[in-house]
């Protein structure tokens, strides 16, 4: 019903489903189980399908985690090579399975945008989450990746129980150490069937189950410095995206967002 010719030129495919981490909001795991990614053929096969038939300029791996199988991952990109299918490629995925040689090896053959999901600035924070990562591993990953050339996205939540004043500050110091080009902000939604829900279920009401984009909860003193955050990176340069925008008219390279933005922005050969 459209002419695909003068849609949109990004299409998404998931390559993979589930995770090897257990991050305790994250309910990949709990939902979809460990990590289990379709043959390269198969890959291949919808990549090209997407660019001969449907006009897809770039593609993005909208898996849970992308990189998990990173033997896969470079099978896939040798497979790109050989066939020199021409189109631009994003990928989520996570810093544990981080490689720079595969990433590297993607890049060649056109990954251009790399998601992260950092989450928080605070070692404390991040071991609550059940996500035991160090901060200065964290900067070494993202500057290399940066210095590769991609675009790079990472998200944050802000609210996650337990989360002091000084752990939104060590978030923000992370932030406007690595300078991501896209940052997704959230609140936290406590999913049914992940930990963090059945830790805190008692003191939820239905509305917090799900994204609304509103603080949860948040004390006074955290929403102070949350607030300053948000001011600290407009001062830096980038444009806070609250709600829905016009994308078509939306020129901004480095942005926050509390929203789904659009994707293949700003992805170049
Ligand atoms: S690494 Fe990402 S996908 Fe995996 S469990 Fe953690 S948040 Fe979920």
């Amino acid at each position: 019903m459209v002419e695909i010719d003068k849609y949109m030129d990004t299409r998404t495919m998931v390559t993979s489903r589930g995770c090897i981490g257990r991050c305790k909001f994250c309910n990949t795991p709990y939902y979809f189980g460990n990590w289990s990614g379709k043959g390269v053929y198969d890959v291949i096969s919808e990549i090209e399908m997407l660019v001969s038939k449907f006009n897809a300029k770039k593609i993005l791996f909208l898996d849970d985690n992308a990189t998990v199988d990173k033997k896969r991952m470079l099978k896939i990109c040798k497979k790109i090579k050989e066939k020199n299918i021409k189109c631009l490629f994003g990928v989520l995925c996570s810093i544990e399975c981080y490689d720079k040689y595969m990433i590297q090896e993607m890049y060649k053959v056109g990954f251009r945008w790399i998601h992260f999901g950092i989450e928080s600035g605070s070692e404390l924070v991040l071991s609550k989450m059940n996500k035991n990562m160090n901060i200065e591993y964290i900067k070494e990953v993202i500057f290399e990746v940066k210095k590769i050339g991609y675009r790079v996205r990472t998200s944050f939540i802000l609210d996650y129980p337990g989360s002091k004043k000084e752990d939104i500050i060590k978030t923000k110091n992370l932030l406007l150490t690595i300078k991501p080009h896209e940052i997704r902000l959230h609140y936290l939604s406590y999913r049914v069937g992940t930990p963090v829900f059945y830790e805190n279920k008692n003191v939820l009401n239905k509305s917090q189950y799900i994204h609304n984009n509103k603080p949860n909860v948040l004390n006074n003193e955290i929403s102070e410095d949350i607030a300053k955050l948000i001011d600290e990176l407009k001062d830096e340069g980038y444009d806070i995206i609250i709600d829905n925008i016009d994308w078509n008219t939306c020129n901004s390279k480095k942005i926050v967002s509390f929203v789904p933005i659009k994707y293949g922005r700003f992805w170049y050969e």
